[in-house]
């Protein structure tokens, strides 16, 4: 006999609506929850344990390990790792801690893959694009291509031998806005691990680290819902396991000015918040790669953006592009439920595929 004895949904808007849902049938396993504010978001703990002390215990050290690397990547605490090594790192290269580096050495990693398109030293225009937003005025174009001068992540130097950082430049910047999140839940999810929980998955909102399925399913549902035209929306499930999705997108976080929506996602060419990416969620092996690559994507024409994912092992992509009212709808070739041939990686699981 089957039981049900968990079901929960979410719904994260962050340009896409996402929504999974979690069914657990007859199993010595229960289903708990938690959630916590870090990071500018809310972090959901989805797992599944043996009993409460467990299932506690091992979400309240994913929470402080979350914690821990906030105090280390923030860009609003002034005593973190990051704001303090960027101070100095221009005068002498900074010794840094192992997230620091490996996060910053992931983010040239994406800078160069992207040609920029993603690029860590961006800080110096987000901040002015966080000022305009409390204005609700558009950033002066003076000080703006002032500080585009200061981006350019041909200036982070980072020494594998000393694990060091130096910047080139005195008034850089380094911002982890759009890698830090998907790192930190998989940080989070691996703490789970340690305690034995498998079938879990952490949300650090639009940015989730998937693990084995929930007992007697084939995955967890994850619920994509993306515009067609003005407000109607259509939607589809995906069933993923032991991967990670991000969305990026400018469904909260936007500034309009002159009749455009700029998004919190910043073209380094050229300054501005983009202002055509409705969305982008990307599927990947890993958090940080698919938080890296959804902000990635979201800049990068749809063509490039599109065989940048064909030709990343494990990857695939959706995008929705709007113009004016209208949205346009994109899937990389290996996206499972947009793409009209699906080919599914190791790790996903058609939808309807039943339990295993
Ligand atoms: P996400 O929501 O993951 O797409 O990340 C968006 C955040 O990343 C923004 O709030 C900025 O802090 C930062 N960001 C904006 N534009 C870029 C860019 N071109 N490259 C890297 N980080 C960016
Ligand atoms: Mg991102």
């Amino acid at each position: 006999m089957k039981i049900q004895i968990g079901r929960t949904c979410f719904i994260l808007w962050s340009g896409l609506c996402i929504m999974w849902q979690s069914q657990a049938q007859a199993s010595s396993l229960k289903l708990y929850e938690y959630s916590l504010p870090r990071m500018g978001t809310t972090f959901r703990i989805l797992l599944y344990a043996p009993n409460a002390t467990i299932a506690s215990e091992a979400s309240s050290e994913a929470f402080d390990r979350v914690e821990q690397l906030e105090q280390i990547f923030s860009d609003y605490r002034e005593d973190s790792e990051l704001i303090q090594a960027c101070r100095k790192a221009s005068q002498s290269p900074q010794t840094l801690g192992p997230d620091l580096y490996l996060i910053l050495e992931k983010s040239l990693y994406f800078s160069a893959l992207s040609d920029g398109a993603f690029d860590v030293t961006i800080g110096p225009v987000v901040k002015l694009w966080r000022e305009a937003g409390r204005r609700q005025r558009l950033p002066e174009a003076e000080p703006l291509s002032k500080a585009r001068l200061a981006v350019g992540y041909r200036n982070v130097v980072l020494d594998p031998d000393t694990r060091t950082l130096f910047l080139k430049r005195d008034d850089m910047i380094l911002d982890l806005g759009a890698i830090a999140k998907g790192y930190a839940a998989d940080q989070a999810r691996a703490v789970l691990q340690k305690y034995g929980i498998h079938s879990a998955l952490v949300a650090a909102g639009g940015d989730l680290s998937i693990g084995d399925s929930p007992p007697g399913a084939a995955g967890w549902d994850v619920e994509i819902r993306s515009w067609t035209s003005g407000s109607e929306t259509e939607s589809q499930t995906l069933q993923l396991r032991n991967c990670s999705t991000s969305t990026s997108g400018d469904k909260f976080q936007f500034l309009e000015a002159k009749g455009k929506r700029y998004s919190h996602i910043i073209d380094p060419k050229t300054a501005l918040g983009l202002t055509d990416s409705a969305s982008t969620t990307v599927i990947a092996p890993d958090g940080t790669t698919a938080d890296a690559l959804a902000t990635t994507l979201s800049i990068l024409p749809v063509s490039r953006g599109l065989s940048l994912a064909d030709s990343l092992e494990k990857v695939s992509a959706f995008l929705v592009r709007r113009h004016g009212t209208e949205f346009q709808t994109f899937s990389s070739r290996r996206f499972p439920a947009f793409s009209s041939k699906s080919t599914l990686h190791a790790g996903w699981v058609p939808h309807n595929a039943g339990s295993p």
